[in-house]
């Protein structure tokens, strides 16, 4: 059972870009989005927009296509498949949507990597359409967080996953995010924990406008070498200090269950 839970952020974290502004720019929709963006919420917009494209003859193949040729840093791909092997339980957690993250995982060749793609569900539906929904039914069952868009919060993410995990085995947790939506979760985290935010972008900014808050200790990159030596950096240290209390694991791990791990998807090694 691993004992360093990593959490990434998907875009302008693992990819470079935000993957929901490439496919629109790729397959021309951006003056379509321009349009609509002021009169609907992010999450129903991505939804309408995959509508119209689909009406103006884009094929599901041309948004796969469009998504392979989003740039992954190779120290990015080699950090993750490095602490994959070094037995970490890594997963992801972002506002993109399934569909997107797993066509460019699977591309890569490291969707087998995490344990949980924890996004916005999307499927292609009978009649080729990408459809995308909101992570949380947020007509029927708002989040009441103020901090986060009302399709997700990330914090609820995480907050869920710290209840899933055995408590007599201490967690560490290392997230690592870029944007506003960072900010919930990386204030959930404990002291033990650590945060990755990228350097000089929203979520930085917010946490460094307030260090008092931010129980986790703050590690900051900028590009994927980086991100690549602090992570096997914090990996390692946090694996040596686990042998050094490895007498006081407890015999009995089970894994406590909770309705919430329903929400999250299961990957298959
Ligand atoms: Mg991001
Ligand atoms: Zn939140």
């Amino acid at each position: 059972m691993a004992s360093t839970i990593i959490i990434f952020d998907f875009d302008k974290t693992i990819i470079d870009v935000d993957s929901d502004n490439w496919v629109m720019e790729n397959l021309g929709a951006t003056q379509l989005f321009n349009e609509l963006r002021p009169t609907m919420p992010w999450n129903p917009l991505m939804d309408r927009i995959m509508g119209e494209l689909h009406s103006q003859g884009r094929t599901i193949d041309e948004i796969v296509e469009c998504l392979k040729r989003i740039p992954l840093d190779p120290h990015i791909i080699s950090a993750i498949k490095s602490a994959h092997s070094l037995g970490c339980d890594m997963r992801v957690v972002s506002d993109a949507n399934l569909f997107y993250i797993e066509t460019v995982l699977k591309h890569h060749g490291i969707f087998g990597c995490f344990t949980e793609i924890n996004t916005n569900p999307s499927y292609v539906d009978e009649a080729g359409r990408l459809r995308i929904f909101p992570y949380h039914d947020f007509t029927k069952s708002p989040h009441g967080c103020n901090l986060c868009p009302p399709n997700m919060c990330k914090g609820r993410v995480i907050e869920r996953i710290q209840a899933s995990t055995n408590s007599k085995e201490k967690k560490r947790f290392i997230y690592l995010g870029d944007g506003r939506g960072d900010y919930c979760p990386t204030l959930k985290l404990n002291e033990g924990d650590y945060v990755m935010p990228r350097k000089n972008y929203p979520v930085w900014d917010l946490i460094t406008s307030n260090i008092g808050l931010i129980k986790a200790e703050i590690h900051e990159w900028s590009n994927g070498e980086e991100l690549e030596k602090t992570l096997m950096q914090l990996v390692k240290s946090s694996t040596s200090a686990q042998l050094l209390s490895v007498d006081c694991k407890s015999q009995a791990k089970q894994l406590k269950t909770h309705e919430g791990l329903a929400k999250a998807l299961h990957v298959q090694q």
